[in-house]
């Protein structure tokens, strides 16, 4: 009798139960755990929400019902989301779809991109066998830690620490008008279309320098920052976190301001600055925005 599943994990181990969406399932205890719920939750908020949501099956379960002997779910280190929208091609071989649209396929090929490929997903297994619900650990335990060590979320009070090695820079200018509407947080745009200072997981240190027109001298402008998560398949993006405000206060002939902020973003999340004015007819004349990074 086999020992493991086909990704080389030991059979029906020690177990927890990951919580995405409306529903429950066992998945293995650990780190490999840890990491097929981060997927769930990332595939939740950013594919769309998880319904159904099934994962370990015990030897004698997965034999009562004809599974496959080594299948990953009996050393719990696989996942099917949304069986009955996303179904396993052998038993619909007939026009077998896989139920996603190109934006969403997109989305989770993104995801899996982020967990460094040791995860992967049954639409990838052999023609005949597609298997569009389901996504399965095939790294080893110590790929799993590495991984899971970089993308689990940081306490809320852990420090920020800014290493020396991998510190990137990115530095961004527009000089396209951007009008802000009175008495309404408005997102800026540091590029021409792009809103985005830097997306996680990482620890980030951002400055942004905006120089407006039309506020009266004296008069307060407040800048903040936000993370949020992008919305994909039709979602909308969710504001995770405010950053407490600055104010600066309008000057004659043009008025500069200048904020920064240091923080981490787990992964997905983006780093956004807003503007709230209290003038009408108030222009962004130019944005310069420096972001160092390292992930
Ligand atoms: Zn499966």
């Amino acid at each position: 009798m086999a020992s493991t599943s086909d990704n080389g994990w030991t059979l029906d181990p020690a177990l927890w139960t990951s919580t995405v969406g409306a529903d429950s399932c066992s998945v293995r205890a650990g780190d490999a755990g840890h990491l097929l719920d981060w997927f769930a939750q990332q595939f939740h908020d950013r594919v769309e929400p998880v319904v159904t949501y099934n994962g370990y099956r015990s030897t004698a379960f997965n034999k009562q019902i004809g599974g496959y002997a080594r299948s990953n779910h009996v050393s719990a280190t696989a996942i099917d989301i949304n069986g009955a929208r996303h179904p396993y091609e052998f038993h619909n071989p007939k026009g077998w779809i896989d139920g996603f649209t190109a934006a969403q396929r997109k989305e989770i090929r993104k995801i899996l991109a982020e967990a460094d490929g040791v995860i992967k997903w049954g639409v990838d297994f052999a023609k005949g066998y597609r298997d569009a619900m389901h996504f399965e650990i095939i790294g080893n335990a110590s790929q799993v830690s590495k991984v899971w060590g970089r993308l689990k979320p940081l306490p809320p009070d852990a420090p920020i620490t800014f290493p020396e090695d991998g510190m990137k820079i990115r530095t961004r200018t527009t000089t396209k008008t951007q009008a802000i509407p009175y008495r309404k947080w408005t997102t800026i745009r540091v590029k021409d279309t792009n809103t985005s200072l830097v997306t996680g997981p990482g620890a980030f240190d951002a400055q942004v320098q905006i120089h407006l027109t039309g506020v009266t001298p004296g008069r307060e402008v407040q800048v903040r920052f936000i993370e949020v998560q992008p919305g994909s398949g039709g979602a909308k993006t969710k504001v995770t976190k405010t950053f407490l405000l600055s104010e600066f206060v309008g000057t004659g002939g043009g008025t500069y301001g200048s904020v920064s902020q240091k923080g981490t973003l787990v992964s997905g999340r983006r780093l956004r600055a807003q503007i709230k004015v209290f003038d009408e007819g108030v222009k962004i004349a130019r944005v310069d925005s420096t972001v160092q990074y390292w992930r």
